[in-house]
């Protein structure tokens, strides 16, 4: 079976998995060396993941690769349609997508914290024993694929533009970053910057072991009542 990627180059399946995982492989890699060099001009050292963290990262590399390969697959047998056109769509399909996939991450989150889910899922998340940029990828292969079956569940119901999918990508990775940088970082005082979490906001996720689901945003935490205590609403969280 051959496969027509970006309507200029075939190759066969095999070599388009390879190429993704390829892919993914760097792109994870780029993102801890970006979270080491955020570290640095903090003042902070980044700290190698140990032997277990690094399993799970190779572990979510592969399950990544597997999900941008089935996701190819469903856009290749128009399951999964993307518009491929330069307008204002671009910057409200990536709105519509972070609030969207903040609010599923939110609840999958919320619910993995519950009893049965935490002892058998979603603990590997919590195992660092000092948040880094590599824990962004330390997580359980079954939550992985939780993850990557919820974002292509969304390419399947809804027709996204290419370019805001691709920001919605980059911006994904850049608040994981910040996410786990494992250090805090200076308040910009700015209202709508503080609406987005931080890496206090996800220190005192791991520390208290609930509160703080939020991925992306502190809006869901706010209106769901999850907020850490210490945190009540936006105006007063300042991190
Ligand atoms: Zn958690």
């Amino acid at each position: 079976m051959n496969y027509k990627l970006l309507f200029f180059y075939q190759g066969s399946i095999s070599e388009l998995f390879l190429l993704l995982f390829a892919e993914n492989l760097i792109l994870a890699i780029l993102a801890v060396l970006m979270g080491a060099m955020l570290l640095k001009t903090l003042g902070k050292k980044f700290e190698m993941p140990d032997k277990r963290e690094q399993k799970y990262f190779g572990l979510t590399v592969i399950i990544n690769t597997f999900v941008t390969y089935l996701g190819f697959l469903l856009w290749n047998y128009g399951l999964i349609h993307i518009h491929l056109t330069l307008d204002f769509s671009v910057l409200t399909d990536f709105i519509f997508t972070v609030l969207l996939m903040d609010l599923l991450v939110w609840l999958l989150h919320f619910i993995l914290h519950k009893k049965p889910f935490f002892e058998k899922i979603h603990y590997v998340s919590h195992i660092s024993k000092k948040i880094n940029p590599a824990s962004l990828f330390v997580i359980h292969p079954i939550e992985c694929l939780m993850l990557g079956f919820l974002w292509l569940s969304v390419l399947l119901v809804f027709t996204l533009n290419i370019f805001s999918i691709i920001l919605f990508l980059v911006f994904h990775v850049i608040l994981g970053i910040i996410a786990n940088l494992g250090t805090s970082i200076p308040s910009s005082g700015n209202h709508f910057l503080s609406v987005f979490i931080s890496p206090a906001f996800r220190m005192e996720h791991c520390k208290r072991g609930s509160g703080n689901f939020g991925f992306y945003t502190k809006v869901w935490d706010n209106l769901f009542k999850t907020l850490s205590a210490r945190r009540t609403n936006f105006a007063k969280d300042t991190l």
